[in-house]
């Protein structure tokens, strides 16, 4: 064996060559962000460049050191950008705190990750209040998004860029350096931290990239509308960096009005989020067909199950849904359901069948779906825990918590129950939590939700487990319908009959309003077992 010198070069895996590379090649292609005023604002990768540059460059003067957490508290734009490569190059750790926690929950996370420095918008002052007076921050900066002075309490964030000189080289950086911070959302308990390394950050951007992942490239005109505070808005920002994508940016204003003149207006081709927000926009597209005029090719959906209705209802709109599954534990991305060239001649429902699964792990990483009997076989009927290893899954929580997520054989555990098939596709039965045990049997509270929701009548359905007397639990759904349209418990129990075992069907069928969700939009199904717990079942 040779020493690895004498094979190829060992340049390490770090973010500043995605600045390097955007700003050479790509100086003139722009990133819009539509501001909180609705207005756009709207500059080049060259100015990018040089006030990330003068960020990084800043935060050194300000007294960062390698490792330092820097937190911000931003809703989706070019300044977010600029923390997103500012902070790590120059040796700190971006940690994006979620604004839609409560604010004891962002005093939590913010104390446990050791915040040194704050950036946050300035029409979020009102909830960084809230948390600033409980959190030792050194220093809070305000990026001033309405062009109001900053309040004299807090440095400017145009002002702290103004004071770099432009001139500084990046400091060496290890690709095993931390880079990047975010926590669980905490649908499972506390939230826990998950550190990204420079490597695993680049790794996770070229894979991401890839053909038969997300599939970008530079002709490609990229929206995240998943929070640039969730999971690094799936790492869709670096890939689009890297690329050299034009990017934009929808602010706050995420309603499917604003998010579809948005789109028209700036050429959007790829977009992604959570169902939720898809199931909103398609609403308005049946609404109004001929109000926008879109380039819209891919919309990635992830976060939760996308119904199989969805995917078909956008197909006949000439845009491909691609679900996708991950977690903030895997930065995030872990599988990408996309037909594979020896799949395409099946019939039409087993193709969507497919598509609606969560698909086949991305490149470099590994599955496994494990019972109490062991690692169960790929025979898309079995199921079992679903385990993931690979570069950009974390290692263990910051500060170590639930060191039992992860075996004695360095796979980590992801709560999710799965089965996987003989093609390799996984597909998510359940979270282990929200799993419905009826008679000593397994209820998939995923598949009855996804029907229900290919029902014409029905916005959005959710299936829990409630304590019953003979069979241990029983499913109630829990229904919020369409405006003005109308569908009783028996229309929408013979909906879903021809497509389970009858002791599947809900029992029960509860009309909403709305389904409580979390931070990120999921269903909050703890809270619906919490509300129902009392439930009489005669
Ligand atoms: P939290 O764990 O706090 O909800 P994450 O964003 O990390 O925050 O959520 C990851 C979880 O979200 C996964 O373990 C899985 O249960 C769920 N999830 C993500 N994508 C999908 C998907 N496409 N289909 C079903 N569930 C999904």
């Amino acid at each position: 064996m040779q020493a690895p010198g004498h094979t190829m070069m060992r340049v390490p895996l770090t973010l500043p060559h995605f600045l390097e590379r955007a700003a050479r090649l790509f100086p003139a292609v722009e990133i819009v962000s539509r501001l909180p005023d609705r207005s756009l604002h709207r500059y080049t990768y060259a100015d990018f460049y040089r006030r990330a540059r003068r960020l990084g460059e800043a935060l050194l003067r300000e007294g960062l050191r390698p490792g330092d957490r820097v937190a911000t508290l931003m809703w989706n734009h070019f300044a977010h950008l600029e923390t997103y490569f500012g902070v790590p190059c120059a040796g700190g750790v971006l940690h994006t705190l979620n604004l839609r926690l409560h604010p004891s929950d962002l005093v939590y996370v913010a104390r446990h990750a050791q915040d040194r420095f704050l950036v946050v918008d300035d029409v979020l002052l009102p909830l960084a209040e809230q948390v600033c007076g409980e959190v030792p921050f050194e220093c809070v900066y305000v990026v001033p998004l309405t062009g109001r002075p900053v309040p004299t309490d807090y440095r400017s964030y145009e002002d702290l860029l103004e004071s770099a000189t432009g001139h500084w080289d990046y400091p060496i950086l290890e690709e095993d350096a931390p880079a990047g911070m975010c926590y669980t959302s905490g649908t499972t308990g506390r939230p826990k931290g998950v550190v990204y390394s420079h490597r695993s950050l680049v790794l996770h951007t070229l894979a991401a990239a890839l053909p038969d992942c997300l599939g970008l490239s530079h002709q490609d005109v990229v929206c995240p509308v998943v929070p640039m505070f969730h999971v690094n808005a799936w790492g869709i920002p670096f890939v689009a960096t890297l690329l050299g994508c034009k990017q934009v940016f929808p602010g706050p204003h995420l309603d499917p009005v604003s998010l579809l003149d948005l789109f028209a207006a700036e050429g959007v081709t790829v977009t992604a989020g959570v169902p939720t927000v898809w199931l909103g926009v398609l609403d308005a597209l049946r609404r109004e067909p001929d109000r926008w005029r879109l380039r819209l090719r891919t919309v990635v959906v992830g976060g939760s199950a996308a119904p199989e209705s969805m995917i078909r209802a956008y197909d006949e709109l000439g845009i491909a849904v691609l679900h996708a599954w991950g977690m903030t534990e895997m930065s995030p991305l872990g599988t990408v359901s996309r037909l594979k060239s020896t799949l395409t001649a099946l019939p039409e429902d087993e193709r969507y069948a497919y598509r609606a699964k969560q698909g086949l792990p991305a490149p470099l990483v590994e599955v496994r779906a494990v019972s109490d009997r062991g690692e169960v076989p790929w025979d898309g009927r079995t199921v079992g825990e679903l385990q993931v290893r690979g570069p950009w899954v974390a290692a263990s929580y910051f500060g170590g918590e639930e060191p039992d997520r992860w075996t004695s054989d360095g796979w980590f555990r992801t709560g999710d129950v799965v089965t996987i098939d003989p093609e390799g596709y996984v597909k998510i039965v359940d979270r282990t939590k929200d799993l419905i045990k009826s008679g000593g049997e397994w209820i998939s509270s995923v598949d009855l939700e996804n029907a229900l929701m290919g029902h014409p009548a029905v916005k959005e359905a959710a299936v829990v487990a409630i304590p019953h007397p003979r069979w241990g639990e029983r499913p109630l759904a829990v229904v919020v319908l369409r405006e003005g349209q109308h569908a009783a418990p028996e229309e929408l129990r013979a909906f879903l009959a021809p497509r389970f075992p009858k002791w599947w069907l809900p029992d029960a069928f509860v009309f909403a309003s709305e389904i409580p969700k979390t931070s990120a939009g999921k269903f909050q199904k703890a809270k619906l077992r919490e509300q129902f717990r009392d439930w009489s079942w005669d």
